[in-house]
């Protein structure tokens, strides 16, 4: 069965079980603090599990994209190694929001696999939680009691709390699961060693593929477990693992998810799949990773340095290397995969498609800045050991090795590779040392300590009501005391409503205050999204929790924001207008002082475009074009109506749409009642974010009346510096540059002159001693005309020894020239001479025995100098 028809499979099987079938969430997460990458099927339905919202489905099923390369789920240093690990792979879930239980997940999940899919029943075991005293948690018997009935009992295995007891995090949802493995050894392999015994045992061919979680607690952050409320399923099933299971092979590397970039890689690398170990890791590792990265740019998360931009970026630097290592490519190639990916995927995820051009460029600029840090890192470690050879050393230091791999990226198993082939050792133990050192530092400066909700009122409904509201009595239902090492102790609130609108979309969330009854005033200094909650921040918390308050958003920081939020819409209007269709939002921030837009484009914006966008959102702003907003559209008849939706956005059920004139997005940000609120758009500046990847920088409304206002007060200060009464002041600034300009020729050619003067006065003081004809001077002219003054005599006289001592007034220099032949007959030296001399003006110096200079700071002890002269000749 092709991979495509077994993911189809699997959707339609419980559309047949009334489940709601959903497309996957965006792989990157853009309004969670805890979680950057949708790491489980279950994360996008974190807020339902939770409790805080109710789904509108109580089953659904998915194919979610999950990406396991930080945080809990790390499975990065396997990928590739082992042959059913990925980076980025598919998650095929079905879920029960309080509805069915185990007795059903398990039912379907036996009915499908050897019913529908029709894998053998002897290929497969599962596992149940076995209990685990120190939680006071018992053996999952009901699980038990299910399975028996389809399996046998030989083939249910007891597993520990590490395997059979899912948690999403250190806090929140968990409960015991029941996994499914499949054993696709060959009856040889089989008759051999029994299956049984190698389960959760890291077989390539005895892998789990499905676990079943059944949610019934809820980690508290002191550790103990409170039963949910109500109870959920929630299941993940490899994709990748079951397409190897369903086409007979023995790596997932050798299903059709994977062998089409295979091939690709084999052609362009020359190295044939199949051969060696380390060729192999190296053509996997490349394969899984251009996936991680080409989804994680289709969901607008570019390669950066922070964040999870750093985390791709160093997805695809891991692939990059084993190119470099092991394929031997010195130049950019992974790109050229993308066309490849595209082709075979992009039916399922038409976001790979739409932006191939933009992914291949961005792989391409990274490969390149990689491949050039290699090479500088090469010539580092290179120099590093022709040092440690010279001091008879055969071992480079830890912390120079881990210096290299954190200040240039350089890769540590590299470092050691190279050295093993010069015959060198590196000192792992230092390197390890070193970067534990490194991740202490950084863990210490992230740890964040949260404490358990405290809940004032359990049956609030938490309404946003910011849209319509700045200003709102409320009650607090519940707050809970976050301590960070940046921000120390704050408190994060929950209302029964908010006007208060949570960082989201770009938007920076609002500030404002609470005022309680009593005129207790707490500020509240941020608002952020949480699971679906709106939270504000605060420093402390009211006195009496349980008053009613009057909760304030700062007015005109919401009005700014909103003009910025209107503004970047009618931005991105005109740039597609302006530049053309291929134009999209590649993330933008709105907040109170500027806005900020990065898009898709090709090349430099030019300055006459600029233009040309920046009025056209101003004429936008002129037509006075009212704000049509529609809250309760469903996304499909929104993008029917021609509404913008972006890609790596995650939509709900149900959307809001914001409409000025033309200007038609999918959109949850506040905005202005009319395009006239906006006043004036300006744009600040332009430029390159990432291959492929503009970012415009402007500001509107108040923003632009200050930056006219101080514009102007520049104009006047320099009008009133000028002494100039005409309207353009720039005819007077040009008028100044030409008149500067002359003078600096004229004083130029007066030097010259001075210098002509001087050399005849000069040649005609010669003296002559012991055959030489000596010259010493006293001079106030700049170092350069003493030098080519002194070439200039030398020319024109024999036998010549000429010291010129000159001076600014603060610092003194002395200039020796001496002609050659007088060099070698009288053994005269200028260099040893004038750095003898240097020392009357309090300084020192050098140069050749024909000519030398010397700076101090003494001219007092020119004159000196230059009688010394006259006795050392
Ligand atoms: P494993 O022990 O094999 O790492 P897991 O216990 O981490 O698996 P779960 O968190 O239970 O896996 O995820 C559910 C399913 O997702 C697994 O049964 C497996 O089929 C699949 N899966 C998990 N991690 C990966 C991965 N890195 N690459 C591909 N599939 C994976
Ligand atoms: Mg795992």
């Amino acid at each position: 069965m092709k991979s495509q028809q077994i993911r189809q499979t699997f959707l339609d099987f419980y559309k047949s079980k009334q489940h709601e079938i959903v497309a996957s969430a965006p792989m990157v997460i853009k309004n969670d603090p805890t979680l950057m990458f949708v790491n489980a099927g279950m994360n996008p339905f974190k807020e339902y599990f939770l409790g805080i919202s109710e789904s509108k489905h109580n089953r659904i099923a998915d194919s979610q994209k999950c990406l396991r390369v930080s945080g809990k789920h790390n499975d990065l240093e396997e990928v590739g190694v082992d042959t059913y690990h990925h980076t980025m792979f598919e998650m095929l879930g079905n879920w029960s929001f309080g509805d069915y239980f185990k007795k059903e997940a398990i039912a379907w999940a036996w009915e499908l696999l050897t019913e529908v899919y029709k894998i053998d029943k002897d290929c497969l075991y599962v596992t149940i939680f076995e209990g685990d005293a120190s939680e006071n948690l018992d053996r999952d018997t009901e699980a038990y009691d299910y399975w028996k009935e389809f399996i046998a009992e030989d083939r249910i295995l007891n597993g520990n709390k590490k395997d059979n007891f899912w948690e999403m995090g250190d806090q929140g949802p968990c409960g015991p699961c029941s996994e499914i493995h499949v054993d696709i050894r060959t009856p040889e392999e089989k008759a051999a060693v029994d299956g049984a015994s190698l389960v959760n045992a890291d077989h390539p061919q005895v892998v789990e593929i499905w676990n079943l979680v059944f949610m019934q607690y809820n980690r508290m952050a002191n550790g103990s477990l409170k039963n949910l409320p109500a109870q959920h399923v929630d299941t993940g099933m490899g994709f990748e693992r079951l397409a190897m299971v369903m086409q007979g092979v023995r790596s997932n590397y050798d299903t059709d998810v994977f062998t089409p970039l295979i091939r690709e890689i084999e052609t362009i690398t020359g190295h044939a799949y199949g051969k060696t170990e380390q060729e192999d890791i190296a053509i996997r590792v490349i394969a899984d990773h251009v996936r991680a990265v080409s989804f994680s740019i289709a969901d607008g998360q570019l390669p950066s340095n922070n964040g999870a931009g750093y985390v791709i970026r160093r997805i695809l630097r891991r692939a990059i290397r084993y190119g470099f290592t092991y394929l031997n490519k010195k130049e950019p190639f992974i790109y050229m995969l993308v066309n490849t990916l595209s082709k075979q995927m992009g039916d399922a995820f038409p976001e790979l498609k739409s932006q191939k051009n933009l992914i291949l460029n961005v792989i391409k600029e990274e490969e390149q800045s990689f491949l050039r840090a290699l090479d500088s890192g090469l010539v580092l470690l290179d120099s590093m050991i022709v040092n440690a050879k010279s001091q008879s050393q055969n071992i480079i230091d830890g912390n120079k090795a881990f210096e290299l791999y954190d200040t240039y990226g350089f890769p540590i198993d590299l470092t050691a590779l190279i050295l093993r082939e010069k015959g060198m050792e590196l000192d792992e133990a230092g390197f390890d040392k070193a970067m534990a050192a490194q991740k202490e530092r950084s863990r210490a400066a992230s740890e964040t300590t949260t404490s358990d909700w405290t809940e004032i009122r359990s049956d609030d409904t938490q309404e946003f009501i910011g849209y319509d509201k700045l200003e709102a009595n409320v009650r607090i239902s519940k707050y809970r005391k976050v301590t960070t090492k940046k921000d120390g102790d704050l408190y994060q609130l929950v209302f029964n409503m908010t006007p208060f609108y949570g960082e989201s979309g770009g938007q920076t969330g609002d500030k404002g205050y609470l005022e309680s009854a009593s005129g207790d005033t707490i500020y509240i200094i941020d608002t952020k999204k949480e699971n679906g909650q709106t939270v504000h921040l605060t420093k402390n918390l009211p006195k009496d929790l349980e008053s009613n308050f009057t909760a304030q958003v700062d007015k005109n920081q919401r009005h700014r924001t909103s003009s910025n939020h209107t503004a970047t819409h009618l931005l991105h209007q005109a740039l597609r207008k302006v530049l053309g269709d291929h134009v999209e939002q590649k993330g933008s921030m709105v907040r109170s002082a500027s806005l900020r837009f990065d898009f898709s484009h090709f090349s430099k914006v030019t300055a006459e475009q600029l233009q040309e966008v920046e009025n056209f959102v101003n004429a936008r702003i002129r037509e006075q074009l009212p704000l049509e907003e529609n809250r309760s559209n469903t996304y499909e008849a929104a993008v029917e109506d021609g509404a913008m939706a972006l890609f790596g956005e995650k939509y709900g059920d149900v959307v809001r749409t914001i409409k000025f004139g033309e200007s038609y997005e999918l959109c949850g940000g506040t905005h202005v009642a009319n395009t006239a609120d906006v006043w004036h758009f300006k744009i600040m500046s332009e430029g390159a974010v990432a291959a492929g990847i503009r970012r415009i920088e402007a500001i509107s409304s108040d923003a632009v009346k200050d930056f006219f206002a101080e514009q102007s007060r520049h104009f006047d200060e320099i009008k009133t510096i000028l002494k100039s009464n005409t309207k353009n002041p720039a005819d007077a600034i040009a008028q100044l540059q030409d008149e500067n300009a002359s003078l600096k020729k004229e004083i130029e050619q007066l030097l010259k002159a001075k210098a002509g003067n001087l050399k005849g006065d000069l040649i005609a003081s010669a003296q002559q001693i012991n055959g030489v004809n000596f010259i010493a001077t006293q001079t106030d002219l700049d170092a350069k005309s003493v030098k080519e003054l002194a070439f200039e005599i030398e020319r024109e006289m024999e036998n010549l020894f000429l010291i010129i001592g000159a001076s600014d007034g603060e610092k003194a220099t002395l200039t020796i020239i001496i002609s050659k032949n007088l060099v070698e007959e009288k053994d005269l030296n200028a260099g040893t001479m004038v750095r003898e001399l240097g020392k009357h003006i309090q300084g020192g110096g050098g140069g050749q025995a024909h000519f030398a200079t010397a700076g101090g700071k003494n001219p007092e002890g020119i004159a000196a100098a230059l009688d010394a002269a006259k006795e050392m000749v």
